[in-house]
């Protein structure tokens, strides 16, 4: 990112020479430039997977800064139509599953977010990463370690970036709260609560067909109990329990888990107690607690506003559309090296693919397994 030195000196002027005050047209014309911010590039990005969530990513990065939505890969004709004209997308960006390697001829695209069913991310992100672009994948980043891993391999291979759909990362409650742990606010973080689910409807959605899915609420959901206990207390786990309730079996078959309970072990002594579902409504809380302190939030990780207070009293910080910040954000760490306050990078998605394995692992053999 260019500075503001650099518009200084290209508008021939020092900050010493600037008379900063509201009416000084020079201050106003370089402020203006500033606002513009006409010296950012930004992230080009197409979107794969035109369903429900790649609808309210395009959707809210109509207000980016630094990203913008230029292209779009869909096996669907009219909807690449109906997105051509929403978002003003020209053809020569628009790909279908079996063009798509072409864009790798495409310079005006420089990432693709990869929004399609769970069992879809390797075969997509490793094609987007064979293409010579950067991948933004949606989480889960895969349905197993192994995928997760051969997708990390491949991306580095390939010399472009892989983050993860990790948009609670960008979060400004969830980072205040993850900014007091740090500050030893709570004191030593002994317990972390977890409760993420809802009512899933349509049995016959990919979500609860294992080979889209790679699993049920856990993949979904549930992964968000683990990767916030992971940012909330801030350390990774050693050991994972678990244990699976399926009350409705012809629904929730084979490898598609309904409910499970599961507790992470922390190498600091801190334990996680977490919940996942598929059947019961408007789970979605977090509760750290720690020898000085609290933090509540609840709800802790939909679409917002995030609602919380800590024993110092409410967080306060306004709400921002998630995805908006989000890709903002991606945009400054794909171009300009930026690091978020958590990391959102492929290994940080083989984290939670590598504790998801245990998880179901734990579940079968009803044993505690060992992370390390
Ligand atoms: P969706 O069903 O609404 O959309 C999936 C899209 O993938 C559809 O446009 C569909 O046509 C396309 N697709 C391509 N090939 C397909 C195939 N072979 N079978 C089925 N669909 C195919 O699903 P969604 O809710 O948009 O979820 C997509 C991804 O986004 C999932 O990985 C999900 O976990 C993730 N997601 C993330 C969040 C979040 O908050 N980060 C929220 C919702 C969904």
């Amino acid at each position: 990112m260019k500075s503001r030195r650099f518009f200084l000196q290209k508008a021939g002027l020092s900050a010493l020479a600037l008379n900063l005050t509201p009416f000084n047209p020079i201050s106003a014309m370089t402020q203006d430039i500033f606002n513009t911010k006409q010296d950012e590039k930004p992230l080009r990005v197409a979107i794969m997977g035109l369903g429900s969530y790649g609808t309210r990513v395009a959707n809210a990065m109509k207000d980016c800064k630094r990203a913008k939505l230029v292209g779009v890969i869909s096996g669907t004709p009219s909807k690449i139509e109906a997105w051509q004209k929403e978002y003003g997308i020209p053809a020569k960006n628009c790909y279908n599953y079996e063009t798509y390697h072409q864009i790798k001829d495409n310079p005006d695209i420089d990432a693709v977010y990869v929004i399609t069913p769970n069992g879809l991310h390797m075969e997509h992100a490793m094609g987007v990463a064979k293409a010579g672009k950067h991948v933004i994948c949606e989480k889960p980043m895969a349905i197993n370690a192994a995928e997760g891993k051969k997708m990390v391999d491949a991306c580095k291979a390939a010399g472009v970036q892989l983050l993860v759909g990790y948009r609670m990362h960008f979060e400004a409650k969830t980072q205040e709260v993850i900014k007091m742990r740090m500050n030893g606010d709570f004191g030593k973080v002994l317990f972390f609560q977890g409760l993420s689910g809802f009512v899933i409807g349509d049995p016959t959605q990919w979500r609860l067909n294992y080979p889209r899915s790679g699993g049920g609420a856990m993949m979904d959901i549930g992964i968000y109990s683990i990767n916030g206990s992971r940012y909330m207390i801030g350390e990774e786990p050693i050991w994972v329990t678990a244990q699976e309730t399926k009350n409705n079996p012809e629904k929730f078959k084979e490898g598609i888990d309904e409910t499970i309970q599961f507790q992470l072990g922390f190498p600091g002594g801190a334990v996680a107690s977490c919940l996942s579902t598929y059947s019961m409504n408007g789970l979605d809380k977090f509760f750290l607690n720690g020898l000085k302190g609290f933090a509540e939030m609840q709800p802790s990780t939909g679409y917002g506003p995030i609602e919380g207070k800590t024993h110092k009293g409410p967080l306060t910080n306004p709400h921002v559309t998630h995805q908006t910040t989000q890709m903002d954000e991606m945009a400054a760490i794909i171009l300009d090296g930026k690091k978020p306050l958590v990391p959102v990078d492929g290994e940080e998605g083989l984290k939670d693919l590598v504790i998801i394995d245990a998880i179901y692992k734990a579940v079968k053999t009803g044993e505690k397994v060992s992370l390390v």
